[in-house]
């Protein structure tokens, strides 16, 4: 169980095969405005690896890019939508096949309306993360402790929690709605980066 911090790139082969989760630490929540400062993932075996990218980054990253690209690797998030978005506009990639773990929350939990990562957590699994360094500053010079642990925590359950909504899902039948969701999450940052953040183009007016 080993935090890796990387700058400006994942090492080749540090990865495991299979699906990975991914996180994105930015300057603020307006993608084009806010730079991506860290890329977190988790191969689901224990270890996370954080990559850094420095202020003036150009954001080259071929490793980092091609497992993010592979359509092999399947990419579990919590908010995917937000990552993808991050993902896409500085690293030029469609973070694909996605399974976003907020989705299926709000798929299968219609008794609550709290789907934050720190509550999911806490009820499917029993485990206590903190929130507290989500608004710090990602892109000081130096990530503090406080920050890596973190950062790390944000993709560290995503595979246990992926069990236990699977499970759900197929229970209240609603696994091929969820994938349908999942499926058009790259489209739905995609409107995003466009020019339709707010707006919902299904809507009637
Ligand atoms: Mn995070």
């Amino acid at each position: 169980m080993t935090i890796y911090l990387h700058q400006e790139d994942l090492p080749p082969d540090v990865l495991a095969p299979g699906s990975i989760a991914i996180d994105t630490e930015t300057m603020g929540l307006q993608t084009p405005r806010d730079r991506l400062c860290l890329v977190q993932i988790s191969d689901g075996r224990g270890d996370e690896h954080l990559v850094r990218f420095a202020a003036g980054s150009d954001y080259a990253a071929p490793n980092l890019r091609a497992v993010l690209a592979d359509p092999a690797r399947l990419k579990l998030y919590h908010f995917a939508r937000f990552d993808l978005a991050a993902i896409r506009h500085y690293l030029g990639v469609v973070a694909a096949p996605v399974y976003c773990t907020k989705i299926a929350s709000r798929l299968i939990r219609t008794y609550t309306d709290r789907h934050g990562l720190k509550e999911l957590v806490r009820e499917l699994l029993g485990q206590e993360i903190s929130k507290q360094q989500q608004t710090s500053d990602w892109g000081a010079p130096e990530l503090s402790d406080a920050q890596k642990e973190y950062a790390a925590s944000d993709v560290r359950y995503l595979h246990a929690m992926k069990v236990k909504l699977d499970d759900r899902l197929i229970r209240e039948g609603r696994m091929a709605l969820a994938q349908s969701c999942f499926d058009f999450l790259p489209a739905r940052a995609e409107l995003d980066l466009a020019g339709w953040p707010e707006i919902d183009i299904f809507a009637h007016v």
